[in-house]
């Protein structure tokens, strides 16, 4: 059933039936809305504030029909829990917990391998350190046990190229929260054509020393990861866009917080990184509050 939703939205196919149909009821239009299913329910982070403010941007983007489905509470038993992935053009994960049922993380890979969209937010890539298939579905993750054995640290040089660093030891750190500049590493890609080459986030967590597989992966963009803030000291991933199977996985480390959301720079890049996992395009403009190189741009609640 899925696979054939999604053959109707090639342009190709709607070509043709436009040509032979001539009246074609606009629920078919390949522009959406796309349906999208957000994950919630287990979280070290705030996720009942976090969560409407994702479904508000994206609802209020005009592209998108958003349902949430929240998993039972830590500690709870999990198999009553199904959420119907291939229902959905998209799945956004705002989820850090237990490890699903086997039933649910078997339908979760068919789903992305079978050409799903899924949009990784920030904590979502602390979770399911041993789960193979959901690191290769994310590319890079934090904490939940990583080290050397889950694949590389990935960065990338001032000059813009890639380095993957093999050395042993943990993944995932950051330290404290700060307005930080996130720059375009490439420009070509449906999510990021278009927009300001560098920007200024609002307060927010800087995901460091993240390492995974990194296989079919592009880094989009970077932020500096200062030694004053406890970094690294190198450019570090903040815009990820993964091909698994047949499927597209956008993923950003940014979004520790409600107010980290709340920038319009967050806010653009989720509804496009959304829609470019839904669908394979862009069509969403950057926004005239998109923030600059030296001041952030954030939307009140
Ligand atoms: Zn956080």
């Amino acid at each position: 059933m899925h696979s054939i939703i999604r053959y109707l939205k090639l342009p190709c196919a709607l070509l043709t039936i436009t040509a032979s149909a001539g009246s074609l009821p606009t629920s078919a239009v390949a522009s959406g809305p796309w349906k999208l299913l957000i994950i919630d329910g287990q979280n070290n982070h705030d996720w009942k504030a976090t969560t409407p403010v994702m479904k508000k941007t994206l609802v209020d983007s005009g592209l998108f029909q958003v349902d949430v489905s929240t998993s039972p509470p830590a500690g709870q038993d999990l198999t009553g829990w199904k959420p119907d992935f291939a229902a959905y053009d998209a799945v956004l994960s705002n989820y850090n917990g237990t490890l699903w049922p086997p039933a649910v993380r078997q339908a979760f890979v068919a789903y992305i391998r079978g050409g799903g969209g899924f949009v990784c937010v920030h904590a979502a890539n602390n979770s399911f350190g041993n789960w193979h298939e959901y690191n290769e579905i994310i590319g890079l993750g934090g904490w939940g046990g990583r080290d050397e054995k889950s694949g590389p640290y990935v960065y990338l040089t001032e000059d813009g190229q890639e380095m993957r660093d093999t050395s042993q030891g943990r993944a995932g750190a950051h330290g404290p929260q700060h307005e930080f500049q996130v720059v375009i590493r490439n420009t070509n890609h449906p999510i990021t054509r278009g927009m300001p080459k560098a920007w200024l986030h609002a307060k927010d967590e800087l995901y460091d020393y993240l390492r995974g597989p990194a296989a079919n992966m592009r880094v989009l963009a970077t932020a500096y990861s200062a030694k004053q803030q406890r970094g690294s000291g190198n450019h570090v991933p903040m815009m990820i866009v993964v091909d698994y199977g047949e499927g597209r996985v956008f993923h950003t480390p940014m979004g520790h917080a409600d107010y980290s959301m709340r920038c319009a720079g967050f806010a653009t890049t989720l509804i496009r990184g959304a829609e470019w996992a839904a669908s394979g395009k862009v069509t969403f403009p950057v926004p005239d509050d998109f923030p600059t190189s030296q001041a952030t741009s954030s939307r009140s609640p």
